[in-house]
């Protein structure tokens, strides 16, 4: 099989010829449908996290391994079960969560395996979808996607429950009062739609790219920003009635995680989800006084993987931009995507 690998951090991906993987014991083996392509990648390929102040987090000191054959939103068809692999058969066609911890710890047992101490992540930490085939290492991490088209349905696997998590986050206050949603990319625009169908009051949206916030306002954004106005937070303040319940910050860098606690009102929360990297100095004082919650949110759990599908055989796929192109194109996929130059979501498709 053909996958497409980082070899070395900062470089293009290159191509592999690999021997495509037997499914053995639980595994199920997949034929790669579609393969979003995420912003976190880029992040992996360059391989390092930015801590601000000139510090760095590397992927070798999160336990990342080189060759590594990126992708976690992926959709494949079903070729090969393993001899223990029950609910599954040749055929069926499965959107791939992949978020797995080691499935043993009290992290794990209780349904958190996003947050287990030793992640086994697909596309971070074992082989992902960026390939011709995905080899899936138990059943219970794959979802029926019924007659959903394939391309649309993998962003499910990391901006949707990404994003599906976070708004959950936000409690009761997400049907009383307009959330804030930093960042209108692929996951603002998927935290837009989302945010709709869980009864969310309205959004407003802030990005500091124009043609960003006009896909925004298109899809339904009550209010869109420019987050890189000196007035920002005013702005929020002023349209939610003194300060928002709630700024769900999918970008996470210094500036907007200093907008979303600028713009919160007393007993707010900030959920930061991007992993732009930077840092910020809160005086601690604040916290109490305000009573403010700064929370983080890292993709999504098994159980909120179901409790999304679930909430998408009700209400449809969200209306997000999704644009397709051969796997063979990833590196340019990433270029675009590092650029700005991508609105909603592109989609990798093998053999195409
Ligand atoms: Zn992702
Ligand atoms: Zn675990």
């Amino acid at each position: 099989m053909r996958s497409f690998q980082v070899c070395q951090c900062g470089a293009p991906l290159q191509a592999a010829e690999l021997p495509t993987p037997k499914a053995a014991g639980s595994e199920v083996l997949l034929k790669v449908l579609a393969a979003g392509v995420c912003h976190s990648d880029l992040h992996i390929s360059d391989g390092y996290f930015d801590l601000g102040g000139g510090k760095r987090l590397t992927l070798a000191e999160r336990g990342i391994k080189l060759p590594l054959t990126m992708g976690h939103e992926s959709v494949g068809e079903v070729v090969a079960v393993g001899p223990d692999a029950a609910g599954v058969k040749v055929g069926d066609r499965r959107l791939a969560h992949p978020w797995m911890g080691c499935g043993s710890c009290a992290v794990c047992k209780r349904g958190d395996e996003n947050l287990c101490r030793t992640p086994a992540s697909l596309g971070v930490f074992r082989p992902g979808g960026y390939s011709d085939f995905l080899l899936v290492p138990h059943p219970r991490y794959l979802f029926d996607i019924g007659d959903l088209p394939p391309a649309k349905a993998a962003p499910l696997a990391c901006s949707g429950v990404t994003t599906y998590s976070a708004l959950k986050k936000v409690g009761a206050a997400l049907a009383s009062e307009p959330i804030v949603i930093i960042g209108a990319g692929g996951l603002g625009l998927m935290c837009l739609a989302l945010h709709k169908v869980m009864g969310g009051k309205g959004a407003i949206v802030v990005d500091i790219d124009p043609a960003k916030r006009a896909a925004a306002k298109e899809a339904g954004a009550q209010m869109v920003v420019d987050g890189s106005a000196p007035d920002a937070a005013q702005q929020i303040v002023a349209a939610t009635n003194g300060g928002a319940g709630a700024v769900i910050d999918l970008v996470g860098s210094s500036a907007t995680a200093r907008l979303g606690l600028d713009s919160l009102i007393k007993g707010g929360k900030l959920i930061i989800v991007g992993l732009f990297g930077g840092d910020i100095t809160v005086p601690l004082p604040v916290f109490p006084m305000r009573a403010i919650t700064l929370q983080g949110s890292y993709v999504g759990s098994l159980t909120e993987m179901a409790e999304l599908l679930e909430l998408i055989r009700r209400t449809g796929l969200p209306p997000l931009p999704v644009a397709t192109r051969p796997l063979a194109e990833v590196n340019a996929a990433l270029d675009d995507l590092r650029a700005g130059k991508v609105l909603g979501r592109v989609v990798l498709v093998p053999g195409g």
